[in-house]
């Protein structure tokens, strides 16, 4: 019998990667498939960016880098984080890892094991929970509600501390909601926070750049009092549609970038040279093609919502950011999992059950807007003829 450790049994995964994989399969057997299931965005790398990397190669940048990632690349993200969130950040603060999930995994690490408390939105990106629940900490989902349109309230993260809480998790723009957070509730969150310094946070902002309407991101990075134990993930995947190159970076307390770097040194050395050029380019290249993108967004957005609320048994709020709706399907009389399949199955259209995120997502499934126009209509009637039958 092999030896192996215990806490692999505690770790989850992605269960979405289940539904795309299905639906691959059935493509491969003819089947015509609309895949609003997966959560990355459908553009191509914007050229100059590839450009930079492709260069960066043929300039011989091909060696090792720095653990921390290089240091034009940790000045070009403190510029971008100044530019966006009028916000003082020191290069050395920042580390460059290969996407934006290695921080998750590296900060849950640091603060799960035994005996602690981690708090995480539910519903909410599912490797929260799995590296939680691999330390051995005990997770404690922060229930993101319908009727508070997918946002945490400052009350309900501040009500659930205990003196055994060591990390709280947070995210927004959140997938799978498309749950964003308003200001006045960050500040009443980080108010709150003063009674609780033995807690510290990690706050997701992978998807800052893709708010709707007149939303603003309010960064935590904002809040001086709580920079001490305040790690902000960030990265390019969404906002450049660079998902496959895996770039990404977190703001560290000073303390604590000793021991990112050093997991660094010891996961992965450093994320590959030619990638962290290209990541300079895109923060100091032109951003016409971002706002491109988001504006395409927007525009699915405000197609999708209002088709979703015409399906029988569907009821779907407007998402503030990222790109995904997340309508409640109670009124199907069908429960998650087995609308995601009959979807799939019958109509050809492949979404993420809401349940895949977390118990809370019950009701409810994810459709990723990150298609075309004309894919997001055919999908809704698809969906309206299954749903009509
Ligand atoms: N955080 C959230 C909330 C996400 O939805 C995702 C990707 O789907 C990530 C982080 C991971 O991003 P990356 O692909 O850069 O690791």
């Amino acid at each position: 019998m092999l030896q192996l450790v215990e806490n692999l049994q505690r770790l989850g995964t992605e269960t979405a990667f289940e539904v795309l994989a299905r639906a691959a399969e059935l493509e491969r057997q003819g089947k015509s498939i609309i895949n609003l299931g997966i959560g990355q965005p459908d553009f191509k790398t914007p050229p100059h960016i590839v450009e930079a990397a492709v260069r960066a190669l043929r300039d011989g940048h091909h060696g090792y880098t720095p653990a921390q990632g290089i240091l034009p690349l940790r000045e070009a993200v403190a510029k971008d984080l100044a530019r966006r969130h009028a916000v003082e950040v020191d290069p050395d603060a920042v580390v460059i890892m290969p996407g934006g999930k290695p921080t998750m995994f590296f900060s849950i690490l640091m603060f799960g094991r035994p005996g602690v408390e981690i708090m995480y939105p539910d519903p909410g990106f599912p490797i929260y929970r799995s590296m939680i629940q691999y330390t051995g900490a005990r997770p404690v989902p922060i229930a993101l509600k319908e009727e508070n349109e997918f946002a945490f309230t400052a009350d309900q993260v501040l009500s659930q501390i205990t003196p055994a809480t060591s990390l709280i998790v947070l995210n927004s723009p959140n997938n799978p909601c498309g749950g964003a957070v308003p200001a006045q509730e960050i500040q009443r969150l980080v108010a709150g926070l003063e009674q609780h310094p033995h807690v510290a946070l990690l706050s997701d902002e992978i998807y800052s750049q893709m708010l709707y309407g007149k939303r603003k991101h309010e960064s935590l990075l904002r809040y001086r009092e709580i920079r001490d134990r305040l790690i902000v993930l960030d990265g390019w995947s969404k906002t450049y549609a660079m998902t496959g190159w895996r770039l990404g970076f977190a703001v560290w307390p000073k303390p604590l970038v000793e021991h990112a770097v050093r997991l660094a040194v010891n996961c992965h050395s450093c994320v590959n040279a030619p990638t962290q050029h290209a990541g300079i380019a895109a923060l100091e290249g032109p951003q016409e093609e971002v706002h491109e993108m988001m504006a395409a967004f927007d525009e699915r957005r405000r197609v999708i919502v209002p088709l979703l609320n015409q399906l029988p048994g569907f009821r779907c709020v407007d998402p503030g950011g990222a790109f995904y709706a997340f309508p409640n399907i109670t009124g199907t009389g069908m429960d998650a999992r087995e609308l995601q399949n009959k979807m799939l199955e019958t109509a050809g259209v492949a979404t993420v059950a809401g349940t895949s995120f977390g118990i809370h997502g019950e009701g409810y499934i994810r459709f990723s807007y990150a298609n075309s126009v004309a894919n997001i209509r055919e999908a809704i009637n698809r969906l309206a003829a299954l749903l009509r039958d």
